[in-house]
């Protein structure tokens, strides 16, 4: 079994001038056996660190990482039956592919050289670079060399792996081509897997279940439909989905929450629960902000208001509508819907929206 736990696993840095620096802080996550996790935060909450811990490549400082029930805390990296796959390739770049992908394997396997020569030409066959074993990674496309480095780690069969960024080198088309394929592989081949990245859309395409960090801590694991329907804060409502989430900032009065030139009513469940709060934030992804048409009305017209809207972002198959509050003095926040793209809306003209209760946050 090759579950991997991590139990409250800290990164204490010390800086240049002596100082202490949290990289990561008390992080608990267990990937199951198979399970393709990824790791997702804005630049420098700790997602590298973490990482390069559950290879050894850093020291822990606090808690425990084991697999299949093994402490990993004080095994040396190349004991640890882990392959990694840098967001650089890390490909050597005097040896040749095969070179490449098989070097390491003569200490670290039984396998005889014949063998190993057909486990490179099996793994290079399956990866699409059958063709290029004899040449120099110079003599490669970036999405060539990538995939040399992604068969360098699968040919050692290990027990787990780790990706760091590994598509951001690609370019947008080919990046998306590959997220796909690396999952269909990490499918087929059951290896346990964590997947780090910034990027919320690779996250929430590739990961059977993601764990959103920030600021060096764990703010929630869950299932893409999970982290996006249901997040636990503010920081995962906005940092999952695209365009973000909505916040309209108010107060409540105990029925109903205002700003500006809004009021909009809750019923007694909701309204009793929150009572008077004169800091209330609602939560509202764009494409539950509905945009009817003109002389259309919604089902319930205290959940509807008019707004004006600003741009309009043609996105093909959707089209991303700006929405402001006409003569709210800046008291209330603006709107981003999500509409699709046959529809025509015309910056400067008014629009009556509806929001659906169910869909607050
Ligand atoms: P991410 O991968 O999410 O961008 P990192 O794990 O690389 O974040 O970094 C987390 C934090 O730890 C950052 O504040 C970074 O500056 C700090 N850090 C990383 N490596 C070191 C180091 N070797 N020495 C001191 N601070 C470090």
């Amino acid at each position: 079994m090759s579950q991997l736990r991590l139990d409250d696993v800290s990164k204490v840095f010390t800086d240049d001038d002596g100082n202490d620096v949290v990289a990561v802080d008390d992080v608990s996550v267990d990937i199951g056996d198979g399970e393709f996790l990824v790791l997702v935060g804005p630049s420098g909450c700790g997602k590298s660190t973490t990482l390069r811990m559950i290879a050894g490549l850093e020291r822990i400082t606090g808690g425990e990482i084991s697999l299949g029930g093994r402490t990993l805390n004080e095994v040396p990296t190349q004991e640890r039956d882990i392959a990694m796959v840098f967001q650089s390739y890390a490909l050597y770049p005097h040896m040749t592919v095969r070179g490449n992908m098989s070097f390491g394997l003569e200490e670290s396997t039984d396998l005889s050289d014949a063998e190993i020569q057909e486990l490179v030409e099996e793994t290079a066959g399956m990866m699409g670079i059958g063709d290029l074993l004899d040449r120099k990674p110079a003599e490669l496309s970036g999405g060539q060399q990538q995939r040399v480095a992604l068969g360098r780690a699968i040919v050692r069969d290990p027990e787990v792996f780790l990706m760091d960024e590994p598509l951001s080198n690609l370019d947008a088309k080919l990046r998306s081509q590959m997220r796909t394929e690396l999952q269909r592989l990490q499918a087929r081949l059951g290896v346990t897997t964590v997947y780090v990245t910034h990027d919320q859309t690779e996250a929430m395409t590739m990961g059977d279940r993601i764990a959103v960090m920030n600021d060096g801590e764990l703010q929630q694991a869950g299932t893409p439909l999970e982290l996006y329907h249901e997040p636990v804060n503010r920081f995962v409502a906005e940092f999952i989905g695209e365009p973000s989430m909505n916040f309209l900032h108010g107060e409540f009065d105990g029925s109903a929450f205002h700003a500006g030139p809004v009021a909009y009513p809750f019923d007694d469940s909701v309204a009793g629960a929150v009572g008077d709060a004169d800091d209330v934030v609602l939560g509202i992804r764009p494409e539950d902000v509905d945009l009817l048409d003109a002389g259309e009305t919604g089902m319930n017209p205290e959940h509807e208001f008019e707004m004006q809207v600003t741009v309009v972002e043609p996105m093909g198959d959707e089209n991303v509508v700006h929405l402001e509050f006409p003569h709210a003095g800046g008291e209330a926040d603006d709107l981003l819907a999500t509409t699709g793209g046959m529809r025509t809306f015309v910056a400067g003209s008014a629009v009556t929206v509806h929001v659906p209760t169910d869909a607050i946050h």
